[in-house]
């Protein structure tokens, strides 16, 4: 079986599909994850965002590994943990620069193929749906309004101990999903046979309720 989940950024996909991961024991697949990890590489080598050859040419030398933990999941670079490095600030802002390169698009699209091949999985994204996995068994493609998802970011970040601001999550995100959705290599967009669930007004638990039944359909 294989579930892809997509939509914008901090629309829950990934907590959501982790509870799913894990009730229904599917491996799940943070392709997000991939792209921040190669951004993060391209960031230490200062390596130029917008040159695509060089970035292909790390990237090829760099493995990216998943681990299930007990708070989720870490990623492994080069078997390196940069489950938190990933996550920073300057990787968010640069993220949808490095992943709007086709070929490094087609590079980590492969690696997500690869890994679905071998085993029944949930893989979050923005493009699972429509290219990545365009036969997946289950197509969601979750919303919720910007300052819902700006909200849950900020209580994200206390529970972290981090401070942030939240007028300057929102236009983060904003410009984040304006990038996404805007680049000429598979935008951020709903697969025609997706199922839209806006979580705006809905718990963690009643996604994952509302996935399920789709699921089981
Ligand atoms: O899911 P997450 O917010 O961690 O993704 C980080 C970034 O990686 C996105 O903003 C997007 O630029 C890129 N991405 C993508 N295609 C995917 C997953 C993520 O372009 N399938």
């Amino acid at each position: 079986m294989t579930v892809a989940i997509d939509g914008p950024a901090s629309s829950g996909k990934s907590t959501v599909a982790k509870r799913i991961a894990d009730q229904l024991n599917l491996i799940y697949v943070d392709s997000g994850a991939m792209y921040r990890t190669i951004t993060y590489v391209v960031i230490k080598e200062r390596i130029d965002l917008t040159d695509q050859k060089a970035i292909v040419n790390a990237l090829n030398s760099v493995s990216i590994e998943f681990e299930r933990t007990v708070e989720g999941q870490s990623v492994f670079c080069n078997k390196i943990d940069v489950t938190d490095k990933i996550r920073q600030n300057d990787v968010t802002n640069a993220v949808s620069i490095v992943a709007a390169h086709p070929l490094v698009r087609e590079v980590l699209v492969e690696r997500q193929r690869k890994i679905a091949l071998k085993q029944n999985v949930i893989m979050d994204g923005r493009d699972i749906g429509t290219v990545v996995l365009p036969d997946a068994s289950v197509k969601i493609f979750l919303v919720a309004s910007v300052d819902e998802r700006a909200e849950r970011r900020h209580k994200e970040n206390k529970q972290k101990g981090i401070e942030s601001d939240l007028t300057k999550l929102k236009q983060e995100i904003t410009d984040r999903d304006y990038k996404d959705s805007t680049r000429k290599v598979s935008p951020l967009k709903k697969a025609d046979d997706a199922i839209e669930i806006d979580t705006t007004a809905l718990s963690i638990d009643e996604v994952v309720k509302k996935i399920k039944e789709i699921i089981f359909e």
